[in-house]
């Protein structure tokens, strides 16, 4: 049986075009021409059925048309400026189209689209841009590589999605629909945030993250939940405690789509590797093998911020920026025509940063907000961010004048990146030595620029000035670490793990920790129980291990500082200023991510201030939306 909407999409396709296939890759609309004419030159009547069926379509040529491989590849390389930096050009013929990986995108395609066009029109492939990270990023390539090992795959995997959404879409009375979300996870508290979403033809799970505290799962044994019902899953963004568990589903059995937007999805795979290592490293059995990892790869589906895709016959998804970290997204949620709209805020900031553009308030329509309140306390006022910068580089000048070094345990996503962005935008003097995962980090951020805040992107594309790229940052290897400590210049450390949990930062706090010139500056949350909150606390001496695994005392001679302020969440100001700003008012506001007393406090300001629900469900409670 044919869906209709193709039926109705064929319909308006001139009568001489050649068509060989029509058919869904997710929700996009995916046909291959023999008509060479119709293939380079239809976007005019596609852009009017693009209009009329509110559906994403892409006009791919026939590979009987297709320019000889070699051939083809020869004359790109001619048409393409060498200032674009071409670093590969291979082929998928699955998909009729042409991968070109340059350093810089935007010369691929040409001023107007002019180059872009010249290759379609004269090898009849249709070209795939790419951007080449500006640092070399093992992740990203991996992650590429793997895709493309995958296409056949993907391309079954995609049409039966398509296939399924459209299909089952079909006579649906939209309007006679019930609503309702499940908290599995990150609600009354912070870690493992998971929530379900339900109407009578959809099934959505939106984050599936682990609790790093405690290490209890999401609760996926919950009866609302059943793993062969769950159509799709959302991602807001990369941290553990968001996603840990997402490979987990896949292991278990999951073969549908996680969505997400592309620097997530290299973020994810960068962090639960690395989360895998660490339950290794602490005696524990991780939840899932390094394989679930590549399955998530091989259904992931990204869209970018602002692009519509519907998930479910009655569901469709818009991502929009959260300012947290690279990548993180609001999750709209659009269900049935009109009938209810869900936003789904993740972890967010609403304010300045270096790196990010704050979160995005401007949604048509929100019924029903979740939010984060991380920071929901009245007492929760996050400093001004001039004065945290002017005082984050005080501390630093102060121990560079006395000739000492500056240790900064760091998160690797997003601080570091942040802590980098100042420094470079204040034109530091000194050498910054980067440790740990962070390096990884930064190369998936040289391979997203686009999603980095307005004033990088000035710097990035129009002054070619990439603070990633500045030779102020020096990457040390393991065996370098020595002589980094013993060097008699002043010098700032950017090392993870952010709480001395572990990682080369303690290498360099063993090594630092008696010198009374040198500075241990805090600049994020430390957690009861670690070695950071200790030190903090002010405890002269701590225990720590020795490489022959015994235990000694470490004497902290060292300055300690903090720097509040610098986090990827909104302060309480910020929380209660997005609701007020947001286009749509909603009409309920449910409370989560938050400590339990930090939930309850917000969700009754919010009532008091914006006179709507608002309400703070338990883990495992359900509530009817509608
Ligand atoms: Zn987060």
């Amino acid at each position: 049986m044919t869906i209709s909407i193709l039926r109705e999409f064929e319909k308006r396709l001139p009568s001489d075009v050649e068509i060989t296939e029509v058919k869904f890759e997710g929700s996009e609309i995916v046909i291959y021409t023999k008509n060479k004419q119709f293939f380079t030159s239809s976007e005019e009547i596609i852009k009017q059925i693009v209009r009329e069926l509110k559906k994403r379509v892409e006009v791919r040529p026939d590979l009987s048309i297709t320019m000889d491989a070699e051939k083809a590849k020869k004359l790109i390389e001619k048409i393409v400026p060498e200032g674009a930096g071409i670093q590969a050009i291979y082929f998928e013929p699955e998909l009729g189209k042409v991968v070109i990986e340059a350093q810089k995108p935007g010369l691929v395609i040409g001023k107007g689209g002019e180059t872009y066009k010249n290759i379609k029109n004269h090898t009849y492939w249709l070209p795939k841009i790419e951007r080449a990270p500006a640092l070399k990023s093992d992740i990203v390539r991996a992650v590429r590589n793997l895709l493309h090992s995958e296409i056949d795959y993907r391309k079954k995997f995609l049409n039966k999605i398509g296939t399924r959404i459209n299909e089952k879409g079909e006579g649906i009375d939209r309007n006679k629909e019930w609503i309702r979300i499940s908290a599995l996870g990150g609600f009354r508290e912070v870690g493992r945030s998971c929530v379900l979403v339900q109407t009578p033809h959809s099934n959505i799970l939106m984050d599936c993250g682990a609790d790093p505290g405690s290490d209890n799962p999401p609760y996926l044994t919950a009866p609302e939940f059943d793993l062969e019902k769950l159509d799709a899953v959302c991602l807001s963004h990369s941290h553990i405690d968001h996603c840990a568990y997402i490979p987990y589903l896949y292991e278990k059995g999951y073969v549908g789509p996680l969505y997400c937007t592309a620097p997530t999805r290299d973020l994810m795979v960068l962090l639960c590797l690395d989360y895998i290592d660490v339950c290794q490293k602490n005696g524990k059995t991780p939840p899932y093998p390094k394989k679930a990892v590549e399955k998530t790869v091989k259904h992931t589906i990204t869209l970018d911020y602002g692009e519509v895709s519907d998930i479910t016959p009655d569901t469709r998804l818009t991502f929009q920026p959260s300012g947290h970290l690279l990548g993180s997204s609001l999750v709209h949620l659009h269900i049935g025509d009109g009938l209810h709209n869900i936003l789904y805020t993740g972890d967010f900031r609403f304010g300045p940063s270096r790196l990010l553009e704050p979160a995005w308030p401007q949604f048509q329509r929100v019924e029903t907000l979740i939010m984060e309140s991380t920071y929901g306390s009245s007492a929760d006022v996050l400093p001004k961010r001039t004065e945290i910068e002017e005082e984050f580089l005080q501390v630093i000048d102060k121990t560079m004048k006395q000739g000492g070094k500056v240790l900064i345990p760091s998160f690797a996503v997003e601080r570091a990146q942040e802590l980098m962005s100042i420094l470079a935008y204040h034109k530091f003097q000194y050498p910054v030595y980067i440790d740990g995962m962070i390096w990884d980090a930064t190369a998936i951020h040289t391979a997203y620029p686009e999603y980095l805040s307005r004033n990088l992107q000035r710097e990035i594309f129009h002054r070619g000035n990439n603070p990633f790229l500045s030779d102020m940052f020096n990457r040390v290897a393991p065996k370098e670490r020595n002589s980094v400590i013993d060097s008699s210049e002043p010098a700032v450390i950017i090392s993870t793990s952010g709480m001395l949990v572990g990682g080369p930062v303690i290498e360099y706090l063993k090594g630092l920790a008696e010198g009374k010139n040198n500075t241990l500056l805090f600049i994020g949350y430390q957690g009861e129980g670690t070695l950071g909150r200790r030190i903090q606390k002010g405890w002269k001496e701590v225990p720590i291990s020795t490489t022959g695994g015994k235990t000694r005392g470490l004497e902290i001679k060292m300055g300690i500082e903090t720097v509040h302020g610098l986090t990827g969440h909104s302060g309480r100001n910020q929380l209660v200023g997005y609701v007020g700003r947001l286009t749509s008012r909603p009409e309920r506001i449910i409370v989560n991510h938050g400590e339990n007393k930090k939930c309850v406090e917000l969700a009754r300001d919010l009532h008091r201030l914006f006179r709507c629900e608002t309400l703070v469900p338990k883990n495992l409670e359900s509530v009817r939306l509608r």
